[in-house]
């Protein structure tokens, strides 16, 4: 038997929100369990159903400046007017262990993930397991109909959200992968199949 090394990915996925991100990352998470989530911190209020520590670390403005100075982010950013970022601890523990870590975050958060990365050398484990997927509803109108039927932000805020997707729409060509969402199972298997090639690719990665 030849002894396989352990390498971990760091896969970051990117959604407008009701884009299905939440139900893809939770279906991975139930079939793959050496990934971790990346539980992220944010100042906006909890929706119901959300528990502080397993959606997010819910937390005041004046905490995340704290955190941001401490240097505890490997990446923040502002979405839909509060304060997103990514704990460092996170990402170090879930290599440290072997596991791959997956990150739910914004175009501008994955934007500074891979200029950080940028600035690593190319085999370092960072880089190397560095996957990004863009998820994309079918269309503007789409997403619409799935924030209402959701029922968990008000119409003001739908709309504030519905603008912000047609900015972040714009930017899916940063991504290596695209899934178009039109059916949850058909972008579930794309998305598995996705893990499952890096992780074949990784395998063999000599960098
Ligand atoms: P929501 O408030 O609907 O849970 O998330 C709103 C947006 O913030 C989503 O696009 C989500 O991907 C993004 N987001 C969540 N956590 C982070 C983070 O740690 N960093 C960044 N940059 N965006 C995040």
């Amino acid at each position: 038997m030849i002894e396989l090394p352990v390498r971990s990915l760091l896969v970051v996925v990117s959604a407008p929100s009701g884009g299905g991100k939440t139900t893809l990352c939770e279906r991975l998470l139930g079939e793959f369990h050496q990934m971790v989530y990346s539980v992220s911190c944010t100042t906006r209020a909890p929706r119901d159903g959300e528990t502080d520590g397993t959606d997010y670390y819910f937390i005041s403005d004046e905490e995340f400046e704290r955190r941001v100075q401490a240097n505890e982010f490997v990446e923040h950013a502002t979405v839909h007017g509060h304060r997103y970022g990514t704990l460092r601890r996170f990402i170090e523990r879930g290599f440290a262990s072997g596991r791959d870590v997956l990150m739910d975050i914004d175009v501008q958060g994955a934007e500074q993930i891979r200029a950080s990365l940028a600035s690593l050398p190319p085999s370092d484990p960072l880089c190397r397991g560095f996957v990004d997927v863009f998820i994309a509803p079918p269309s503007i109108d789409v997403l619409r109909k799935r924030l209402h039927l959701r029922g968990k932000d008000a119409d003001a805020v739908i709309e504030r959200r519905l603008q912000q997707a047609e900015n972040e729409l714009q930017r899916w060509r940063e991504y290596r992968y695209l899934i178009v969402n039109d059916r949850l199972d058909a972008s579930y298997d794309a998305l598995r199949a996705i893990i499952v090639a890096e992780h074949h690719r990784l395998l063999n990665a000599t960098a």
